[in-house]
């Protein structure tokens, strides 16, 4: 039997890229998979019917919306909060509205997420959000935003693991080094740089995170809660 038969996901942000790779996997080991997107109606609807999943749109940045999505996809086994935005350049420039709103989306639509699901999450159920190897290591100017957002994912899953550990819910976060997507193609102009910073120098594959987060997700990560997994050729080492 698949691993994953019959469970209930939902990822957040399965449009594109490492979220698009979790929705195919849990797919294919069988699971009923939900997934949101925000502006990418096409690449969205495309995936849903490639794979027979069932794709709603949810701007991640509107925490009314995120909790309804939560709640109405409930009961859940598995959450997995992948939408993510990055804004580069410098702190002084920045317009504060914008700053904001990816705090929104990075920070207040998982913790948020993360409580709604927990209300009517079985025994045993999974709460897993894509962070960044940045939580641990910013090694370039023009990020801090993202640093900063991706840092505080990891006291939300210390926290939420105490409170949701004695119902056999577990709570990690997936820390990416550099991944090919839309956001980090393998081919853009920092690549020679990042990868100057790793012991396995090139892009990770959107399927190597959604591996790492199948096995979070399933039975032999039962005793596995509170941590951070990063996966990132030794960038942050
Ligand atoms: P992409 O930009 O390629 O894809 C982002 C996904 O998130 C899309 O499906 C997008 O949907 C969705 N999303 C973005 N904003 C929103 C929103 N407001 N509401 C709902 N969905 C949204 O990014 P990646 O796949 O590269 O990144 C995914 C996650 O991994 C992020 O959290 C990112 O920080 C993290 N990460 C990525 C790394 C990398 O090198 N690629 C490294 C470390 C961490 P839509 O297009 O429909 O809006």
């Amino acid at each position: 039997m698949p691993t994953f038969q019959d469970k209930s996901v939902l990822v957040l942000g399965g449009s594109r890229g490492i979220g698009a790779a979790i929705v195919k996997r849990f797919a294919a080991d069988g699971a009923k998979v939900t997934f949101t997107y925000s502006g990418s109606p096409q690449a969205a609807e495309q995936l849903a019917a490639q794979t027979q999943t069932t794709t709603v749109q949810t701007d991640s940045a509107d925490r009314d919306a995120v909790i309804a999505r939560v709640r109405d996809s409930g009961p859940l086994d598995i959450l997995v909060v992948n939408a993510g935005i990055a804004i580069f350049g410098d702190a002084l420039e920045q317009d504060p509205d914008a700053i904001d709103r990816l705090f929104r989306i990075n920070v207040h639509a998982p913790y948020h997420a993360a409580v709604e699901a927990a209300r009517q999450m079985p025994q045993g159920g999974r709460i897993i959000i894509i962070g960044s190897v940045n939580g641990d290591r910013m090694p370039l100017p023009g990020m801090a935003s993202y640093a900063l957002s991706k840092s505080a994912l990891q006291g939300l899953a210390r926290g939420l693991a105490r409170d949701f550990g004695p119902r056999g819910i577990t709570v990690n976060v997936v820390q990416p080094g550099p991944i090919d997507t839309d956001a980090n193609p393998a081919d853009g102009p920092m690549k020679d740089l990042m990868h100057s910073f790793m012991a396995i120098k090139r892009h990770g594959r959107p399927e190597e995170v959604a591996s790492m987060v199948a096995w979070l997700a399933g039975p032999d990560a039962s005793f596995v809660t509170g941590a951070m997994h990063t996966i990132d050729g030794a960038f942050g080492a």
